[in-house]
């Protein structure tokens, strides 16, 4: 089953990644319709080779920008067009039709800045993607580059705990550190967290919206469809695959915060390693951005006592998903976007979160994602419709608003909290072009959007194996 579950993730990511190109939301619909006979080649070419495609597509990045297809715009489909262009639910699975990618519609230009973020810096040049300044997307970075022995630095005066990594991020995988699960606070294991951890919103029947994974070929259809300010936790090696996307966000006054470099779980490595995650991600955005964030989401909420102490020394404060009364809220829309989850069972799952939401006396976060067109679907279709529809009503929040948190805090470089900004000093991002130690310096690559395969292989099969939640 869990072979069978990967086999159809890859090809789906395959089939998707295929289709990289250009267009708008209205267009994306149209695609839908032709995208049956397309899609379905690409699916049926790519599954034999799933497998080998992730394990291949590792291959360090070259200095190739993806191609731009601009795609047919004509004709309908009335199932597609039923609930405001989103499939109907029983049709969101992991071998629907693919294809609807979208990239930016507006282009930012350097010096633009975003009107909600008061006193933003100016948006650099546009992003080149150029090999030799990155470590390999979607792996560990190496400890060894320069960058990380200066960030290293920032831990210089504080108390980072002497836990040793786990073995892995699961509680069975590692008994004895589960049983040393409150003492090291492994929120894996029973959901410990730290009074700094931001993991509800205060105010009672208040959703703080929150996308990850990204920024995915649909993110867009988001961004197109709701006005609604999200916290998208984006992955490093995604943002400076598609940085574009990542501006559009930005730039339509969403929260950005950092969600790591490629996604491994954090509590399994080390000091150094922990710190390369979340340095490369965070330079990663504010070379695109212009802006650093000040929080973070652990991938799999995989996150204790140590991986807090190194975050919090480098100006990132976690952000994770709420729990209440043992009840993860997570809406296993990733799950469905792997085949092992109906539709229909994730929306029921979700119908639950929100029963549960109104017993608490504050509001909530919830578990959603970006990158899986399915994952889109159901949030524009489904999840934020019925919480908007819900009685008692939802108010619908990012992550940052929902906690009073100004948007200007999420950010070091506009920050009013002097805490934050005090330490700001020595955690400044690097603007070094220094080639890292294992890093590719050329390489034959593919389109860079073959990247996305190894990071959501890496997901989907430690969430497979384990009981976990991402
Ligand atoms: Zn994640």
């Amino acid at each position: 089953m869990k072979l069978e579950a990967l086999a159809a993730l890859f090809s789906l990511l395959t089939a998707a990644n295929a289709h990289e190109g250009a267009f708008g939301r209205h267009a994306a619909l149209a695609h839908k319709r032709q995208a049956t006979t397309s899609a379905t080649a690409a699916a049926s070419s790519s599954s034999a080779s799933g497998l080998s495609a992730a394990t291949t597509a590792a291959t360090p990045a070259s200095s190739a920008a993806p191609s731009v297809t601009t795609l047919p715009t004509t004709g309908s489909d009335p199932a597609q067009t039923a609930n405001n262009g989103i499939p109907a639910l029983s049709e969101i699975t992991s071998g629907m039709p693919t294809g609807t990618i979208w990239t930016a519609s507006t282009t930012y230009t350097a010096g633009a800045s975003p009107t909600a973020l008061k006193g933003a810096p100016a948006l650099p040049s546009a992003f080149v993607f150029s090999p030799t300044d990155w470590p390999p997307m979607d792996k560990i970075p190496p400890t060894d580059s320069p960058q990380v022995q200066e960030w290293m630095k920032e831990l210089d005066g504080h108390d980072i705990p002497d836990i040793r990594p786990t073995l892995d991020n699961t509680c069975g995988g590692d008994p004895e550190a589960a049983a040393q699960a409150e003492e090291r606070g492994w929120w894996t294991c029973g959901g410990w967290t730290d009074a700094n951890d931001i993991t509800v919103c205060p105010d009672k029947l208040t959703w703080g919206i929150s996308f990850d994974d990204g920024p995915g070929p649909y993110t867009g259809l988001y961004l197109d469809e709701k006005d609604l300010a999200a916290t998208f936790f984006v992955v490093g090696s995604r943002c400076i695959e598609r940085p574009q996307l990542l501006v559009e966000e930005h730039m339509a006054g969403h929260e950005i915060s950092v969600h790591t470099w490629s996604h491994h779980a954090l509590t399994t490595m080390t000091n150094e390693q922990i710190v390369a995650e979340l340095g490369w991600t965070r330079h990663a955005i504010q070379t695109i951005l212009g802006v650093t964030p000040v929080t973070f989401r652990a991938p799999f909420g995989d996150i204790d006592n140590r991986v807090r102490a190194i975050a919090n020394a480098m100006n990132l404060r976690s952000i994770i998903w709420t729990r209440y009364n043992g009840f993860a809220y997570d809406t296993n829309d990733w799950k469905v976007a792997g085949g092992v989850v109906s539709p229909t069972d994730q929306m029921a799952t979700f119908d639950s979160i929100l029963g549960n939401a109104t017993l608490m006396d504050n509001g909530f976060i919830v578990l959603e994602h970006d990158l899986y067109e399915q994952t889109v679907d159901l949030a524009i279709g489904y999840t934020l419709p019925a919480a908007q529809s819900h009685s008692p009503a939802f108010t619908l929040k990012s992550i940052g608003e929902c906690q009073n948190i100004p948007l200007t805090d999420m950010y070091l470089e506009t920050t009013t909290n002097k805490t934050v900004a005090a330490k700001s000093s020595n955690s400044t991002t690097s603007s070094s072009t220094t080639t890292p130690k294992g890093a590719a310096s050329t390489g034959s690559d593919s389109s860079a959007s073959s990247f996305a395969i190894p990071a959501l292989s890496a997901v989907f099969a430690a969430a497979l194996g384990s009981s976990l939640l991402l």
